[in-house]
């Protein structure tokens, strides 16, 4: 015995009746795809996938099914994340876990590097020089501001910058060490991006408005779009 799909192109309109049995031709052949038993004389409905099942069964083959989904829906997700966690796995393998070693001159692999894997090279370089910069930079304001302060905050926007930089770019480099590709990294600025844009710094505090915006803008320098 098989179970009824009232919608297979094959089955004929009127296999259910105006009265909810099955035509007596076929309610011997079939089964009702919950309980498995054969239909007899007893009333049937059309489940929502086209399935015929006794309508006592119906509640419960609806249920069955959402449960089912939902089963299905777990192991997908599960897998995919399985699937993930071998990516990130697979690239702390292959670049270590340190942003600046892998990024460097000294690194033996680099000359072998082409194509995509040298554009990774590259984005990680760009990335080791900013923070390096944004160090320096901000080791050179906080000379100034022990010398003479109130000059060192009159010029201070490029400390916010820099600031930002050591932030923002210290974030590219903990991503990495947790083994992140390029395009992942890009993805979660492009986020900061958006949400910078979607929702502006308004604090009360000047200041910390226009820190904000300076991490906005370094979040946009990692993305490496020119627009
Ligand atoms: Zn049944």
């Amino acid at each position: 015995m098989t179970h009824l799909d009232a919608n297979a192109p094959d089955t004929p309109e009127y296999l259910v009746n105006a009265d909810g049995y099955l035509t007596g031709t076929v309610s011997g052949r079939y089964a009702c795809a919950h309980c498995d038993e054969a239909f007899g004389r007893k009333k049937v409905a059309k489940a929502d996938d086209g399935m015929v099942v006794h309508r006592r069964c119906l509640e419960g083959y609806d249920n069955m099914r959402s449960a089912k989904r939902h089963v299905e829906r777990r192991e997908a997700e599960e897998a995919e994340l399985a699937e993930k966690r071998a990516r990130l796995a697979a690239n702390i393998e292959r670049r270590g876990t340190d942003m600046s070693a892998f990024a460097s001159f000294d690194n033996p692999e680099i000359r072998s590097l082409d194509g995509e894997d040298y554009a990774e090279w590259c984005f990680f370089l760009e990335a080791v020089t900013t923070l390096e910069r944004a160090e320096k930079r901000l080791a050179e304001w906080g000379e100034r501001l022990a010398g003479n302060p109130e000059n060192a905050f009159s010029w201070s926007m490029e400390a916010f910058d820099a600031a930002a930089d050591k932030s923002v770019f210290g974030q590219v480099a903990y991503y990495f060490e947790r083994g992140l590709s390029v395009e992942e990294i890009k993805e979660l600025a492009d986020r900061e991006v958006y949400r910078g844009a979607r929702s502006p710094a308004r604090s009360t505090s000047p200041v910390s408005n226009l820190m904000e915006q300076e991490v906005v803008a370094a979040y946009a320098r990692v993305t490496g779009r020119p627009y």
